[in-house]
């Protein structure tokens, strides 16, 4: 069999290794921040009925402009926004990677806070950007004067904000966000993946946008909305800086067929969002529990927790797998995340990460 040494793969991606979050068939997977609810069974009757409808049409390409999406996309995030201030893509990782596209490339650099969303580092090498790391303050926080420091000592093209970070669960700001903002020459993204799990009276970064072109903020349907197997992920800003992304997409990018159902969950938005305060409530309980526990939780606004003060992560990770229950290892040592599922769930995680805690119980 042929191995990858002896093809003419580009240099710079040789040695490599692709996005690999396993995925394993188990009854609990706490891995991917997805929400563990299933969809409502009357938003997915009305999903399948647009799909069908979809369906019939399907000799044709889709709008490449995905009209209608946008608007349901701006009239969901509201704060005044017009659709021409709004881009869609299969995923925000393909919007991530238009944007690389359309703003980085060879010879451009791309920042981000360590640490932070594996994919970020992966987009960027895919577009031939070179990929920067800087620090985070103690407990992955992220203040103004740190960030603002980094941004003026390598003076990115682009710099990436994860609001909150995945994988620390760390919100970010406004303050930062701003002084970011006004201190980069470049593109200042904020990937807001998470939003909708912030606590209650959180600030989004789409209070920014106006009088600042070179703000983008991205969303996604993967996590709060319950659709991640959608591939739906959408970004608000400048219609300039949005219209730039149309020469880097590929034609008719987003299908019909996912134009169609991301409609049909946005019509229903309220139904998909409702499980979002109870996961809100299980996140809280996972971090007060390894709390007592003996692990560190650190601060999250996301709908996960990273941990430490675990002595050996894998094994703790196969005791888990052991049990039907898969964590994310995320290569920061003595470190692990687990994502807050359904009330069912979190109990069986708590009760089989009790066997490895540090102060165990007597039970
Ligand atoms: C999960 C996640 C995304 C979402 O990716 P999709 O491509 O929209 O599924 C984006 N950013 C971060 C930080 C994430 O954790």
């Amino acid at each position: 069999m042929t191995s990858l040494e002896d093809l003419p793969i580009r240099d710079d991606l040789r040695g490599r290794t692709p996005y690999g979050a396993p995925q394993q068939a188990v009854p609990v997977a706490l891995n991917v921040n997805e929400n563990t609810h299933p969809i409502p069974e009357d938003v997915a009757h009305d999903v399948v009925a647009r799909v069908a409808a979809a369906i019939l049409t399907l000799n044709r390409y889709p709008d490449r402009e995905f009209t209608e999406l946008r608007r349901a996309l701006a009239d969901y995030l509201g704060h005044g926004l017009d659709p021409a201030q709004i881009w869609a893509a299969n995923g925000s990782n393909e919007v991530l990677q238009h944007i690389l596209q359309a703003y980085g490339g060879p010879g451009r650099t791309a920042l981000g806070f360590a640490p932070t969303y594996s994919m970020y580092g992966l987009l960027a090498s895919g577009t031939g950007t070179e990929w920067i790391t800087a620090g985070r303050d103690e407990e992955f926080e992220l203040s103004a004067a740190t960030a603002v420091a980094a941004v003026r000592a390598h003076d990115p093209d682009i710099v990436l904000l994860c609001a909150p970070n995945n994988p620390t669960g760390t919100p970010l700001s406004l303050e930062t966000i701003e002084a970011v903002a006004d201190a980069a020459r470049g593109i200042v993204v904020v990937d807001e993946a998470y939003f909708e799990f912030a606590d209650p009276g959180s600030q989004s970064a789409l209070t920014l946008l106006a009088g600042r072109p070179r703000l983008l903020v991205s969303r996604t349907m993967s996590k709060a909305f319950a659709f991640a197997g959608a591939r739906v992920g959408y970004l608000a800003g400048d219609p300039a800086a949005i219209d730039a992304l149309r020469l880097v997409r590929l034609p008719y990018h987003l299908s019909a067929l996912t134009q169609a159902a991301a409609l049909g969950a946005l019509a229903h938005s309220v139904e998909m969002l409702s499980m979002v305060d109870e996961i809100r409530a299980q996140r809280e309980r996972i971090s007060t529990e390894l709390g007592r526990l003996g692990f560190h939780p650190y601060r999250s606004g996301s709908n996960f927790v990273l941990f430490g003060g675990v002595d050996d992560p894998g094994a703790v990770f196969g005791q888990l797998l052991a049990r039907g229950i898969l964590i994310r290892e995320i290569g920061i040592p003595g470190h692990l995340r687990v994502t807050a599922g359904t009330e069912a769930e979190t109990t069986a995680f708590l009760e089989a990460i009790a066997v490895s805690a540090p102060n165990r119980m007597a039970s």
